[in-house]
């Protein structure tokens, strides 16, 4: 069942996106060759206390930490650790937080250092990806417009979009109606509503599509080995739109990036 928020409700939300906004915002400074994933980790649970939310993840299905960090090769779920980031690596962050009792969920792939140009053509076409999901989510589409939009766009580059793990409904639990896959055929699926809230999060491998988890129980790997990128937003339906509540401009003020990618998705 999908759960209408209020425009009130709304309003919470959207605090609960800028504080994950924030918390990737902070980090992006922070990764860089050298550092450990489980530093970041410690940096977003104390970043995002101090904001008085707390890590939305941390325990939610017993996962065991702040963030979900997931280099290189590894497409989500992937759990902090001691190893450094090196140049050239790629690091997608999934950030969960709960303000005012509702969840935000953001992520973002960060290059460490320089990265190669076809790496950061995955990154580019992942990203964009996202908002041309996006732009499909409006009253009178249905949830397989947003994955249809998502494969097409990801496959004409040649990568491969992940099935097992979707986008989802968001509210007063990480995970609610409806699921949001990254494929999908145009006009099937559940209809799109007034004061919807979802998560839209492409998955996007440079090789083959198939995966496989560690038996640590939540690494997400590529088959194929090659690497996989990972962007998430919250959106709103509001005045039959979408309406985007959480930002990466945290992340481009910090690394000095000039975008206006989110401009037609503002009030
Ligand atoms: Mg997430
Ligand atoms: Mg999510």
């Amino acid at each position: 069942m999908i759960i209408q928020k209020t425009r009130e409700e709304i309003e919470l939300m959207r605090e609960s996106a800028l504080v994950v906004s924030k918390t990737l915002g902070m980090l992006a400074k922070e990764v860089k060759p050298g550092v450990t994933t489980l530093y970041l980790d410690k940096l977003a649970e104390e970043f995002i206390r101090e904001q008085n939310a707390i890590p939305g993840f941390l325990g939610l299905y017993d996962f065991p930490n702040t963030l979900c960090m997931s280099p290189n090769s590894q497409v989500v779920h992937g759990i902090p650790n001691k190893t450094a980031l090196v140049e050239g690596d790629i690091i997608s962050i999934d950030c969960g937080a709960i303000k005012n009792g509702f969840y935000g969920d953001h992520a973002y792939t960060f290059g460490v250092g320089e990265i190669a140009p076809e790496t950061q053509k995955l990154l580019d076409v992942t990203k964009e990806s996202l908002y041309v999901g996006i732009r499909e989510l409006k009253v009178g589409n249905r949830v397989g417009d947003v994955g249809y939009a998502i494969q097409q766009f990801t496959e004409k580059h040649g990568y491969g979009v992940v099935r097992e793990l979707v986008g989802h409904g968001l509210g007063k639990t990480m995970h609610e109606d409806p699921e949001m896959p990254n494929y999908g055929r145009r006009g099937r699926g559940k209809k799109f509503v007034e004061g919807m809230v979802v998560a839209i999060e492409p998955m996007t491998n440079m090789g083959t599509h198939k995966i496989r988890q560690h038996k640590d129980g939540w690494t997400i790997t590529t088959l194929d080995g090659k690497p996989s990128a990972h962007f998430e937003h919250d959106v709103a339906i509001v005045n039959g739109k979408p309406e985007l509540l959480s930002t990466f401009q945290y992340i481009y003020q910090a690394l000095g990036i000039e975008s206006d990618e989110e401009s037609e998705f503002r009030a």
